[in-house]
């Protein structure tokens, strides 16, 4: 999918439509389109598609929808939706006629007939049956999640997962080497053996709520992130010393 600048309302316009479609609807149309209602089918088909096609009547080099074949696919035509809308796409990807697959008939897309008719605009489908996500409430934009009802996905979606800022029990990697000792290293490779523990080159900080001294982490000698575990313990000497383990908040 790419977007392209409509230069008359520097909007960007989707284009839903392959490298095969290469024709600019104004050349199709100087060169092609025959008299009005020479493809008389689109009002019974679907009259909201020659709504659609009308209201960008300008772009479409001032055709009439009845002088476009409905199978068309080399020219992608510009449509507008009751919401404003406005897209790229040929005809013959508009109508997604049934098809013969073998012995059957491929079905209309899922996501049009979750939206009811064949007409449908995508991103009025996503408005009205996309998914969500639960922790930021943004909208999922893949239209193979829209649903009736729509879904709700856990957790946080992709861009705010990647930018949120840290919550207090993240693991992170602080620019800061605490000292190590044979016994830790001996320790900590003992351990991998069982959990997936990472290593300090990984990560070696806990974000915390600000302490009593102010500081926004702390170093525990051992993490594992993926379970949310912090491991510290103390070793003035042997093995014998105590192993204490505690969860940091789950944020
Ligand atoms: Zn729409
Ligand atoms: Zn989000």
């Amino acid at each position: 999918m790419l977007t392209i600048v409509d230069e008359r309302t520097i909007k960007p316009v989707q284009v839903y439509a392959s490298s095969q479609a290469k024709r600019e609807p104004v050349d199709w149309a100087a060169e092609n389109a025959g008299p009005v209602s020479t493809f008389p089918l689109w009002h019974t088909l679907s009259p909201t598609m020659v709504e659609q096609f009308q209201r960008e009547r300008e772009a479409n080099g001032g055709l009439d929808i009845t002088q476009v074949p409905r199978d068309l696919s080399v020219v992608a035509w510009y449509w507008r939706c009751d919401r404003g809308h406005r897209w790229r796409e040929t005809t013959y990807s508009r109508l997604d006629l049934p098809v013969r697959v073998g012995p059957t008939f491929r079905n209309v897309r899922r996501w049009k007939s979750i939206a009811g008719t064949r007409a449908a605009c995508r991103k009025c489908v996503l408005e009205d049956y996309g998914a969500t996500y639960a922790k930021c409430g943004h909208p999922d934009l893949d239209l193979n999640n829209v649903n009736k009802p729509p879904r709700v996905f856990g957790g946080w979606c992709g861009n705010c997962r990647d930018s949120r800022p840290l919550q207090p029990g993240d693991a992170l990697l602080v620019d800061y080497a605490p000292p190590t000792s044979l016994a830790e290293n001996t320790l900590r490779a003992l351990v991998r053996v069982q959990v997936p523990l990472v290593t300090p080159a990984e990560a070696n900080a806990v974000r915390v709520r600000p302490t009593a001294w102010g500081a926004l982490h702390v170093f525990p000698d051992m993490l594992i992130p993926s379970k949310r575990i912090a491991i510290e313990y103390d070793s003035p000497g042997e093995w014998e010393s105590g192993l204490s383990i505690s969860l940091p908040g789950t944020g």
